[in-house]
């Protein structure tokens, strides 16, 4: 059995609520759909791309993601196929990429909202970053949810830095250090995806840090996976960030193709502190999304992750998402003394306006970074409620409290003593 053929068959599958909310996902992973990339490359723009304004690249932007939208409808319903649509050139993927590269000249990627020109990197934003992206490390993620880390594992890819500056970082290491690991261009983190995907992995996880503050070289690098020939200047200077480089994997080509295309489902795994244009490009091109949703209110936020307007900015991308059909899993760790104060108004606010939509709910926070009384830069004025594990109390009055409201979390949360026997 190939490794397609055992995820396909995981029990998780048979819950009915997984299967529908992550349906486009799940047909992309098996290789029954094609990416959306793969659709948005035959999506003809009739604009040039040099001169037009930015103003009348988004008009055009909005025309052909309507063009999108469609065409999409008709693959996932079968009324067309792909082959039936000529690549075109330019497509409404060249114009995503135009876009970015223009974004990135006063950058506007996150709600932040910068505006500084990261091109010539006189001014640096929020971010600290110009125009490198450097990759911390990348690998077969086998702690994602079972329904991302299948059997195969999750091709995650931690990008450096972050656009939230959260005192408690649980990933501190890769998310301040601009400069961890090492650079990537466009065409080595496409050598990247297309290694894991060839090894097995049933999607390309992009995370950090988070992966917004790099949007330039993610959606270049998306422009080049159905183009890309692997060269081994590539592969050997990818392969110094390949966390698992000293696993011998089987190449599975015919598991990363659809009609002859390499196929992969793209994973964005965000903190969702993004601005509208950079939802609007990737909903072209992100096949299954997998966002946080860390705070119910703003004055938290702003004390523990110094980020302002979080919330109105993470609640509208996650409602967009679920009025666009999107497949995703929405990510709520809970943390010490804060169930009153962000779980239970999170909780409301998703049952309120987006049910139905899955949730991973989780027990794992510990204190790190500026929240552990172990380090010496411990701040215990800013983040001394969140200087411990959370109770088992608090853990038990969130889950239950999830099930008073009808949500639905107890598959993805509770997958490893659901359907661990089955697999
Ligand atoms: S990515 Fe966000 S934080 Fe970084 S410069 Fe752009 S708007 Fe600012």
């Amino acid at each position: 059995m190939t490794l397609t053929e055992k995820f396909a068959r995981l029990g998780i599958w048979d819950v009915e609520s997984v299967r529908e909310n992550l349906s486009w996902y799940y047909s992309v992973a098996i290789n029954q759909m094609p990416a959306k990339y793969l659709i948005t490359r035959r999506i003809p723009c009739d604009i040039d791309l040099k001169e037009a304004t930015e103003e009348e690249l988004w008009k055009e932007h909005e025309r052909l993601t309507q063009k999108f939208l469609r065409v999409w409808e008709k693959i996932r319903t079968r009324k067309i196929r792909l082959a039936d649509l000529p690549k075109a050139f330019p497509s409404l993927m060249d114009l995503n990429v135009e876009l970015v590269n223009r974004m990135l000249t006063h950058c506007n990627f996150c709600r932040w909202n910068c505006r500084v020109n990261r091109v010539d990197g006189k001014k640096l934003g929020v971010c600290k970053l110009g125009t490198r992206s450097n990759v911390s490390s990348f690998f077969h993620h086998r702690g994602e949810e079972l329904v991302f880390r299948g059997v195969g594992g999750s091709g995650t890819i931690f990008f450096s830095s972050c656009n939230m500056r959260c005192l408690f970082c649980q990933n501190g290491d890769i998310s301040r250090d601009k400069d961890r690991g090492i650079a990537f261009t466009p065409r080595q983190l496409a050598t990247a995806a297309v290694l894991l995907r060839l090894e097995g992995c049933h999607n390309i996880n992009f995370v950090g840090g988070d992966p917004t503050i790099h949007l330039h070289t993610i959606v270049n690098a998306i422009n080049y996976l159905d183009q890309l020939k692997l060269e081994e200047k590539d592969i050997r200077y990818v392969s110094r960030v390949k966390a698992d480089y000293f696993v011998s994997y089987d190449l599975r080509a015919k598991e990363a193709y659809y009609d002859g295309e390499f196929n992969v489902p793209l994973l964005w795994n965000s903190n969702f502190y993004m601005s509208d244009e950079t939802m609007r490009i990737l909903r072209t091109i992100i096949d299954i999304w997998l966002p946080d949703f860390k705070f119910g209110n703003n004055k938290c936020a702003l004390r523990l992750s110094r980020t302002p307007r979080y919330f109105e900015t993470v609640a509208k991308n996650h409602k967009l998402i679920y009025d666009w059909g999107e497949s995703f899993v929405i990510r709520h760790l809970i943390m010490p003394n804060h169930v009153e104060c962000c779980t239970k108004p999170i909780f409301q606010w998703i049952k309120e306006n987006i049910p139905n939509a899955l949730i991973n709910v989780m027990d794992q926070y510990h204190p790190d970074s500026f929240a552990d009384p172990r380090n010496p830069q411990f701040d215990e004025k800013r983040c001394g409620d969140i200087a411990r594990f959370p109770t088992k109390g608090e853990i038990m009055e969130t889950m239950y409290y999830a099930k008073e409201l009808g949500l639905n979390f107890e598959e993805i949360t509770f997958e490893k003593s659901v359907f661990g026997i089955r697999l």
